[in-house]
């Protein structure tokens, strides 16, 4: 099964006007070398309407770090689905572990959030779901149990095709923002289990589903890890906010 890579940056609340006018000017001028690597950008959300207005190249999508899984009312702060598509957005992450791990993002929001963007407007979104096991669950040998458990919780609802809006990041805490990156074949060895877990529950579907790795991925580490058979890209957080970095990255997808 043929999967297009895939590179998404995750600016976290980093980044501004200027570096988005950069690293847009960086892709377009790259775009030849991007030919076969789809490329999103996830900025904070007060910039997608900036990069909506910089990205003119066909395969530089934008995205959204998060989302409310209620349509409108009285939340404060918050940002609905119809307003991000307005504003450009194709993609939104949901269960990083940063919302998860301070601001609350339960296995139950998860799944509401999930099961929220797949019901918008005829799938208008797709969903970049995160999962990843902490640093005492690896040690402790329960990995799987945990990435099976985030799985089974996030994907409750979602039907085979529905599986088609969906792309799947796996970033072990202890590799985010860290500088240790999971090793080739730890990475794999994962990325085996969730697409084993996929094919157990939806079938061919499955093999349609691009499979992510997160974790301080940088630009000498990516050529291994995208080497792996089921690493179909990465999803970049610190790297992505030096063009230079993120683009040799996206070269090696
Ligand atoms: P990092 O972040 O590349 O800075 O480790 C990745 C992420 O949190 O998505």
């Amino acid at each position: 099964m043929q999967r297009q890579p895939l590179v998404i940056a995750n600016w976290k609340m980093n980044g501004n006007r200027h570096l988005t006018s950069q690293l847009a000017e960086a892709l377009r001028e790259s775009g030849a070398l991007l030919n076969d690597v789809s490329v999103v950008v996830c900025p904070p959300a007060v910039l997608l309407p900036a990069w909506q207005s910089e990205v003119f190249y066909d395969d530089v999508h934008l995205g959204a770090q998060d989302v409310n899984e209620h349509h409108a009312g009285a939340h404060t702060g918050e940002h609905s689905l119809q307003l991000l598509t307005e504003t450009g957005a194709e993609y939104v992450l949901i269960g990083h572990s940063e919302r998860r791990q301070l601001y609350g993002d339960s296995d139950d929001r998860v799944r509401a959030k999930v099961d929220a963007v797949l019901a918008f407007q005829e799938q208008k979104l797709k969903v970049v779901l995160c999962l990843g096991e902490h640093e005492h669950e690896r040690d402790n040998g329960e990995t799987f149990t945990r990435i099976e458990g985030q799985l089974a919780k996030a994907l409750a609802n979602v039907s085979a095709a529905q599986l088609a809006h969906v792309v799947i990041a796996y970033e072990p805490v202890w590799a985010i923002g860290t500088g240790k990156t999971a090793s080739p074949q730890q990475a794999q060895e994962v990325h085996a289990f969730i697409r084993n877990w996929l094919q157990q529950r939806y079938d061919a579907a499955a093999a349609t589903v691009p499979l992510l790795y997160g974790g301080s991925v940088k630009a000498d580490s990516a050529p291994a890890l995208f080497a792996e058979t089921d690493i179909d890209g990465g999803l970049i957080g610190g790297a992505s906010l030096e063009p230079e970095a993120f683009l040799a990255i996206c070269r090696a997808a």
